[in-house]
């Protein structure tokens, strides 16, 4: 008997413990329900919700390809002529044509109203059109009446008398020297030996030019066959350019390679790793900015004599129609420039001489 009530008592509690659950039950199936429905509908909708962002997404990627690009720098060719015969040379003498002054300006308007901040006059040799005078009423038009921030040439020097610098060196921000070798007579064998004239004393006579007419002096040297076991530290330290372009010998198809090319630069091509040991050798210098062949493709944006964009990609130049004639936006869709590239390679850097606070 005294065994019966305890069982009892259990089952008892059992019973009111099972109507609870049942009753608990009853009270979560139509939740049950309701967050199932919640859920199926929220699900498309997020689902669409996620396909509309990718879409808006999509959108504004195209958008953005569909910009125009902004001719930020320049390089202007505007003359192939040159008093050097560089066996590499990638824009070689095909015509001899120059704009007239006031259709290159023209020109140069054109590019400022559509963004230009940076114009680089090259050549051939752009000081030997009219003993350089072409080139310095071009300079000053851009630093005065375009007013533009940076405003450089890019020269093999050996034309250029200090009275350029007098008439002309306060409006020009940067003057580059292409300058590959220390020694005279891999310059003769590179094709920039000038008879009596010498290639390295008269880069030094230009640096000191530089430094009193104020203007920012860079170099430019072109890694190649015949220079790429040289060691230029110490000079390049005492000449102290603001900037040291260092570029791989480059090959292309129509100007320094192929039938109707006028140069042939096969034998004067560095593979990757040779390319590499020579910037390796200076990388202590600290104004060396180095161009590979990979980084110098499709970053720049080129202008030739005609004012014709010019398109690297296909490994040759395939010219566009001239801003002159269709205008900057039509011209340069056409350009093969990859804006990426270009600010990837440091394509923007502190260019105008206002602005390097330079210890002349
Ligand atoms: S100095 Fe420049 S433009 Fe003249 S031949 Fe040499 S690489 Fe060409």
């Amino acid at each position: 008997m005294w065994i019966l009530v305890p069982v009892a008592f259990a089952g008892k509690l059992l019973n009111v413990f099972r109507q609870q659950l049942s009753s608990m039950w009853w009270t979560l199936v139509p939740l049950f329900f309701w967050l199932k429905a919640t859920f199926w509908l929220a699900g498309p909708h997020r689902r669409q919700q996620k396909q509309q962002g990718k879409e808006s997404k999509d959108e504004k990627q195209e958008a953005k390809e569909d910009l125009p690009t902004t001719p930020t720098s320049v390089n202007y060719h505007f003359t192939r002529q040159c008093n050097y015969k560089c066996g590499f040379c990638f824009h070689t003498a095909k015509t001899s044509f120059v704009l007239p002054l006031e259709e290159a300006k023209r020109g140069l308007l054109l590019l400022k109203d559509a963004g230009m901040e940076k114009i680089n006059f090259s050549g051939g040799e752009p000081f030997l059109h009219d003993r350089g005078e072409y080139l310095g009423k071009l300079v000053k038009f851009c630093k005065v009446e375009l007013q533009l921030p940076s405003v450089s040439i890019v020269s093999n020097g050996s034309l250029i008398r200090e009275r350029w610098f007098k008439n002309y060196g306060e409006y020009l921000d940067i003057l580059a020297i292409s300058c590959d070798s220390f020694d005279e007579q891999v310059n003769v064998l590179i094709g920039r030996g000038q008879g009596k004239k010498n290639h390295v004393e008269n880069l030094q006579k230009l640096r000191k030019w530089c430094r009193d007419y104020r203007v920012a002096f860079k170099i430019n040297s072109v890694i190649n066959r015949f220079n790429v076991e040289e060691d230029m530290n110490e000079q390049i330290r005492a000449l102290n350019p603001v900037r040291w372009k260092v570029f791989q010998c480059l090959i292309i198809e129509g100007e320094n390679s192929g039938p109707d090319a006028l140069r042939e630069a096969e034998r004067f091509v560095i593979s990757d790793e040779e390319f590499e040991g020579f910037l390796d050798r200076h990388k202590e210098v600290s104004c060396l900015v180095p161009e590979s062949n990979q980084k110098m493709k499709d970053s720049y944006l080129i202008l030739d004599e005609y004012m014709r964009f010019l398109n690297c990609r296909n490994g040759r130049k395939d010219p566009s129609k001239s801003i002159l004639d269709v205008g900057v936006e039509a011209a340069i869709k056409f350009s093969g420039f990859d804006e990426r590239m270009f600010l990837k390679r440091g394509g923007k850097y502190v260019w105008s001489k206002a602005d390097l606070k330079l210890d002349w």
